[in-house]
C-alpha cells in the first residue's frame, strides 16, 4: 500500500507500483544516482534520509530524501551529451510524495533502460548494465510502454498543481538523483 503526500493519504488505487522516468550514470557496469553518487547494486534502491527519517517515513513531506522519478521520460537528448549518462524507467513503490513534474518514492526498481542515440561503446555499456540487471534496452520510443508492463503512472488528478513545500524546492533545482 502506498501513500500519497499532500492530503491523498494511502490512497486505494495506488496498489500497484507506480511508473516513473529517471537517469542514472553507468559506473563499474551498473547503475549509480546522478545526484548522490548512490549504487544501485541490483538494479534497486531503497532510499535513506540524511536528515535522520527512518526507512518507514521515507520520503517525507518536508525533506529532500526519496528516491526521484518523473512522471514522464526524460528527453532523447537528455542523456547524449556525456559518455556515461543513461536514461530508463523504474517502478516506484512503498510512501509517495507527488510533485509537479515528478515523485519521490521509498523504494525504487529499474524495469528498462533506453539505448542511447549513438552507436558504439556507450550503446555497449548501456546493453551490458541493462543485461547485468536483467532488464531490457529499449529505443526511446518504446520506453514508457515497455514501463506500463510493469505498473501505472500517478493519475494526473493526484499530482499537485502546485508544490510549495521546501522538497519541491530542492526538487527543482536538482532533479532527479
Ligand atoms: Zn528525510
Amino acid at each position: 500500500m502506498s501513500s500519497v503526500g499532500y492530503g491523498y493519504s494511502a490512497a486505494p488505487d495506488l496498489i500497484v507500483p507506480l511508473v516513473g522516468f529517471r537517469q542514472w550514470r553507468i559506473a563499474d557496469g551498473g547503475l549509480a544516482s546522478v545526484y548522490d553518487g548512490a549504487r544501485w547494486a541490483d538494479g534497486s534502491l531503497t532510499a535513506r534520509c540524511d536528515r535522520g527519517h527512518s526507512p518507514d517515513e521515507v520520503p517525507a513531506k518536508e525533506c529532500s530524501c526519496g528516491v526521484y522519478a518523473y512522471y514522464d521520460p526524460c528527453p532523447r537528448t537528455a542523456s547524449a551529451a556525456t559518455p556515461d549518462l543513461v536514461g530508463g524507467a523504474v517502478v516506484v513503490w512503498g510512501r509517495i510524495e507527488a510533485h509537479i513534474y515528478g515523485m519521490r518514492g521509498g523504494r525504487a526498481r529499474v524495469v528498462a533502460l533506453e539505448l542511447p542515440l549513438s552507436h558504439g561503446r556507450k550503446r555497449r555499456a548501456v546493453i551490458d548494465a541493462a543485461d547485468l540487471l536483467g532488464v531490457p534496452a529499449v529505443p526511446h520510443r518504446s520506453l514508457k510502454a515497455v514501463a506500463l508492463e510493469h505498473g501505472e503512472v500517478l493519475a494526473p488528478a493526484l499530482r499537485p498543481k502546485k508544490t510549495l513545500t521546501r522538497a519541491a524546492n530542492v526538487w527543482s533545482r536538482n532533479g532527479p538523483v
